[in-house]
C-alpha cells in the first residue's frame, strides 16, 4: 500500500540525514594525515565512507559505540611532560571527548559512548615504562572521568582481557594471538604511503621519548634502537586493533593517529595542538590568553610559560601573552 510507505521513507531519510550529521560533527575534529586525500573543512569523501556503518549502528536505536585505542601511559620523557599521572591535558581531553557525545546526543537522541581502550600495558615495556606506571596512570585516569563527570566515557584495557594473567604473559597472549609478523609490516612500510608515515612519527615520538637525560648512548646507536622499536610498537598497536575489532564489531574506529581519506578509522584530534601528532601524554597543557594548546614541557617552561599547581602537584602551564612575544 504506497500510502503506508512515505512515513517509512521518511523515518529512513531521517536516519541518513541525522547519519551524516553525526559523521560531519566527529570531522569537524579530524586529524588527518598530510597529503592524506582529504578535501574541505569536513571530507565529504570520508563521510561517505563511514555513512553505512554508522547509519546500521543508528538503526538499532542503541547509543553509537566509539572505540579510541588511546591514553596508554606518559612519555617517560620528563622534558616532554610533568610526570607520570594524567594532568590538565588528559582532563580536557577527556571533556573534549564526552562532549562530543552529547552533541551527537542532539543529533541521535539515544547519543553515544567512547570506550577508551588504553593501550599503555600492549607495549609500555618497549617504551621502557614499568607495569606500576601503567596501573597508576589508568586508576587515575578512570577518577578523572568519575570526577568529571564524564558519563559517556568507558575505559578498557588488555588487563580487562586477561584477568588472572601476569603483564608478560598479557603481552605474549597478545602478539601470539593477533600481531602480524614484522617481515609483513617492514613490507608493508616499504610500500610507502600511509604506512611509512606512521612508521615515521612513531620513530620520531620513540626517538623523542628515549632521548631523556638518562640516556647516555651515542645519537646513531638510539635511532637504530628506535627504527626497530618502533616496528614493535606498530606490531603490538596492530594486534591491539585486532582484538578489539572482535570485542566491539559493531563500533566505529577512532584513532589519534593522522589517518589517510576514506579508510578504516577516524583519526581524531584531542585538543588544539600545532602539531597533529601531539598528544595529552606526550605533552602538558598551557593556557594561553584563556585558551588551551599542547606543548612539550620544554618548550612551553622556554616561552617563559609557568607552572599551577593543584593539590602540591603541577598540572598545567599559563603563559602570559607578553611572555610569549619576548619568547
Ligand atoms: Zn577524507
Amino acid at each position: 500500500m504506497p500510502e503506508l510507505a512515505a512515513p517509512h521513507d521518511e523515518q529512513a531519510a531521517d536516519v541518513e540525514e541525522a547519519a551524516a550529521d553525526v559523521l560531519r560533527e566527529v570531522l569537524l575534529h579530524q586529524r588527518r594525515l598530510r597529503d592524506g586525500g582529504c578535501d574541505g573543512t569536513v571530507c565529504d569523501r570520508c563521510v561517505r565512507h563511514h555513512l553505512d556503518a554508522v547509519r546500521a549502528a543508528m538503526k538499532t536505536g542503541r547509543p553509537l559505540e566509539f572505540v579510541l585505542p588511546a591514553f596508554p601511559v606518559k612519555s617517560p620523557n620528563p622534558a616532554k611532560v610533568l610526570g607520570h599521572l594524567p594532568d590538565t591535558a588528559e582532563e580536557l581531553a577527556l571533556r573534549f571527548l564526552d562532549e562530543l557525545c552529547e552533541r551527537i546526543g542532539k543529533l541521535y537522541a539515544p547519543g553515544a559512548v567512547i570506550t577508551i581502550c588504553s593501550d599503555g600495558r600492549v607495549f609500555n615495556d618497549l617504551l621502557g615504562v614499568s607495569d606500576e606506571h601503567v596501573t597508576g596512570y589508568a586508576r587515575a585516569l578512570d577518577n578523572m572521568i568519575a570526577e568529571a563527570g564524564a558519563s559517556r566515557l568507558r575505559t578498557f584495557a588488555l588487563d580487562d582481557v586477561h584477568r588472572d594473567a601476569g603483564h608478560e604473559e598479557m603481552r605474549a597472549k597478545l602478539t601470539d594471538g593477533y600481531a602480524p609478523s614484522l617481515d609483513e609490516l617492514r613490507t608493508e612500510v616499504r610500500g610507502g604511503g600511509a604506512p611509512l608515515a606512521m612508521y615515521r612519527g612513531i620513530t620520531r615520538f620513540m626517538l623523542e621519548d628515549l632521548s631523556g637525560p638518562h640516556y647516555a648512548g651515542t645519537r646513531s646507536a638510539l635511532q637504530r634502537r628506535c627504527r626497530d622499536l618502533a616496528y614493535r610498537v606498530i606490531q603490538r598497536s596492530r594486534a591491539w586493533g585486532n582484538l578489539l575489532d572482535g570485542i566491539f564489531p559493531d563500533a566505529v574506529r577512532l584513532s589519534i593517529h593522522p589517518q589517510p581519506c576514506g579508510t578504516e578509522k577516524i583519526g581524531i584530534l584531542l585538543a588544539e595542538t600545532p602539531d597533529a601528532w601531539l598528544t595529552p601524554w606526550h605533552s602538558v597543557a598551557v593556557e594561553v590568553g584563556g585558551r588551551f594548546t599542547l606543548m612539550k614541557r620544554a618548550e612551553a617552561e622556554a616561552a617563559g610559560a609557568l607552572p599551577v599547581f593543584r593539590g602540591g602537584r603541577p598540572t598545567h602551564y599559563v603563559l602570559e601573552p607578553a611572555a610569549r612575544a619576548c619568547a
